[in-house]
């Protein structure tokens, strides 16, 4: 198995190539990488060091990438996975499932020393907006990430997975047990066996051909009629006659659709990307459209010890205490604080507007930058 970061992000039957195959038998692997994976990669290195130093506030970290990290980095908090006398949280672990050139790397592994299971905990991070999500209990990479986690603790007697979707502020766990990592590891094998004896008739266009070297390509015979229907085609279904469409047309037209919108949502991105900076650069620079600023993100204006004793003094003034609110106990984001407090206090507008201003002073306001078009 090789060592360096680079060489392992190649392994042919590696986590993320593998849940590419459960979509679609024929994925191959762009060697190029993608901006997706770029950014993902961006996010990974900068969510591993703030883990490694423990604390986030001062890292240096793309504009971009503040939202997500700053999310990922409240749910390792919530976890238990963050702070100076956790022991054994590794991040970027080689993970190795057993299965001949199939190793990985984890974004996060943990020994759940809080819990009595006995489980190791791995942590997987997703940044972008995906159009479907499985869950943590049916990913294909995740449960290999489980399999490799056993094998690295033999110990455990189960793996808890955790994975944590940074733009959509969601996340999902779920449990395998040994038994259970025994069936997958099957399960995988014999994908692996009919991903090397797939035909072309059997690929199936989908989220995967994001990532595909044969879409890059344009040599899919899949996703070629899709396209070259979709560019044709103009007739899509109105709205209004969706529900009078059978079955096998809806599955007809989410196909084609699906296939033409990762191309639509990549040149819709980066043109809105130069339009907001031409409009940066002069204000008249794309005729009918405008950009401004409006207020984006809040952070903590302080410590996350200096917040927290503020917001439990709070507390302890409205007649609560640590017990009456044991959320507070590990920091959380500002609308997250404000949605808990309002929990507490009662929902009617006195108490939204009391827990407003209880959070107010401990925040400060970001920007974000919003394209818009002239009316
Ligand atoms: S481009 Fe073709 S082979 Fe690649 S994932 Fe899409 S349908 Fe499958």
């Amino acid at each position: 198995m090789p060592t360096n970061t680079a060489e392992l992000a190649h392994a042919e039957w590696g986590p993320s190539r593998l849940a590419m195959l459960d979509e679609c038998l024929g994925f191959l692997p762009d060697p190029e990488g993608s901006e997706w994976a770029e950014r993902g990669h961006r996010i990974d290195t900068a969510l591993g060091a703030c883990i490694d130093s423990n604390g986030w506030l001062d890292q240096p970290i793309h504009e971009d990438d503040k939202a997500a990290v700053e999310y990922g980095w409240d749910v390792c908090t919530s976890l238990g996975l963050i702070g100076p006398d956790r022991g054994d949280v590794r991040t970027q672990v080689r993970l190795d499932p057993g299965i001949p050139d199939g190793w990985g790397t984890a974004d996060l592994t943990a020994w759940d020393d809080w819990g009595l299971d006995q489980l190791v905990i791995v942590l997987d991070w997703k940044s972008g907006w995906n159009l479907r999500r499985k869950g943590a209990d049916k990913s294909v990479q995740l449960a290999d990430y489980a399999i490799g986690a056993l094998r690295a603790y033999p110990q455990a007697r189960g793996v808890r997975v955790v994975q944590i979707e940074l733009d959509q502020e969601r996340w999902t766990d779920a449990a395998y047990s040994v038994e259970q990592l025994a069936d997958w590891k099957l399960y995988l094998e014999d994908l692996i066996a009919r991903a090397k004896a797939a035909k072309p008739g059997q690929y199936v266009a989908g989220d995967a051909c994001k990532y595909c070297l044969r879409a890059k390509r344009g040599t899919c015979p899949a996703l070629r009629p899709l396209i070259e229907q979709a560019a044709q085609d103009d007739s899509a279904p109105e709205p209004g006659t969706l529900e009078s469409m059978d079955g096998k047309a809806i599955a007809h037209y989410l196909q084609w659709w699906t296939a033409v919108s990762i191309s639509v949502e990549k040149n819709l991105n980066a043109l809105q990307a130069e339009a907001k900076r031409r409009l940066g650069l002069d204000p008249k620079g794309v005729p009918g459209w405008r950009i401004y600023q409006r207020a984006g993100r809040r952070s903590w204006a302080d410590s996350d010890e200096k917040i927290l004793a503020s917001l439990r003094s709070f507390l302890a003034n409205h007649g609560g205490s640590d017990a009456g609110a044991p959320s507070l106990t590990t920091l959380v984001t500002p609308a997250d604080a404000e949605k808990r407090l309002i929990a507490f206090l009662g929902k009617d507008k006195a108490s939204k507007e009391k827990a407003a201003k209880a959070i107010a002073p401990l925040v400060t306001q970001g920007v974000s930058t919003v394209l818009e078009k002239e009316s």
